[in-house]
């Protein structure tokens, strides 16, 4: 009950003798004792004399809010403060028996340590089954990548290429270096060494512009196959080193050439 006044309490000891009106413990120096709404404030009693009531700590912990309980709680039998403590518990027992299974108090400690350790299992249970389905999905992803594999196998095998790029060939439905395969590098090479344009080296070799882009930024020719977005390892030789190739790219980004899509 929250404590409105101090001269009230004052009041409500001297009349009550600074005994605790439930159990009988006196305390003159009022440290351990309360007073008591009996009528509690949110229930529209009054912060008077007339509702207030003198009790211990502990019978002032337990007392009920509501007055009707409280009247009950004042007409139990009592034996000093312990008894106040005892029905407390009792009231506990009923309400959380399985709190008191070996009726010890020291088991409430034991069974609130173990349901704490309950939630660590949980925590790490919750964990592991993260940790599963992490490596699921990673089993996944990588079946899928495995199945692209595949797929891009048989692309650059032919079966899914409709046209070779310049400088290869379908053969037996496999990439192959064709007629101008030794060409390929040499372009590559122009553009990286030579201070010539786009428009000049496309003249030189007969490509439109957008041809020779394609050309310059193709994945093919390092033995690479692009597919679905992804990059993969081919399964046909390569025309160029990943070197040159990668410096190419490296000029055109510089340049602020973008790859045709
Ligand atoms: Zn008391």
């Amino acid at each position: 009950m929250p404590k409105r006044s101090r001269t009230l309490k004052l009041k409500a000891a001297k009349r009550d003798n600074f005994t605790c009106q439930k159990c009988g413990f006196q305390d003159k120096t009022m440290v351990k004792i309360e007073a008591h709404h009996i009528i509690p404030l949110y229930l529209g009693g009054k912060d008077e004399l007339d509702n207030l009531i003198t009790l211990c700590f502990d019978c002032h912990h337990y007392a009920p809010d509501k007055p009707g309980e409280f009247k009950d709680y004042m007409g139990d039998e009592m034996e000093g403060r312990l008894t106040t403590l005892i029905k407390a518990w009792e009231k506990v027992r009923n309400e959380q028996p399985e709190l008191f299974k070996e009726g010890s108090f020291s088991k409430v400690e034991k069974q609130q340590q173990s349901s704490s350790k309950m939630d660590k299992t949980e925590l790490t249970q919750l964990r592991k089954e993260n940790e599963e389905l992490k490596k699921e999905l990673e089993r996944l992803n990588s079946m899928r990548k495995n199945q692209m594999g595949g797929m891009v196998k048989k692309a650059s095998k032919g079966n899914l290429v409709t046209r070779a790029p310049w400088g290869y060939e379908i053969k037996n439905k496999m990439l192959v270096p064709g007629e101008h395969s030794y060409q390929v590098e040499e372009i590559f090479q122009d553009f990286l060494t030579k201070n010539i344009s786009l428009t000049k080296l496309s003249k030189k070799y007969g490509f439109s512009v957008n041809g020779l882009k394609k050309i310059l930024t193709n994945f093919t020719y390092i033995s690479k196959i692009k597919f679905n977005n992804q990059i993969f390892d081919g399964n046909h030789p390569p025309l160029i080193s990943s070197t040159l190739f990668n410096h190419v790219q490296n000029k055109l980004e510089k340049l602020g050439i973008k790859p045709n899509k």
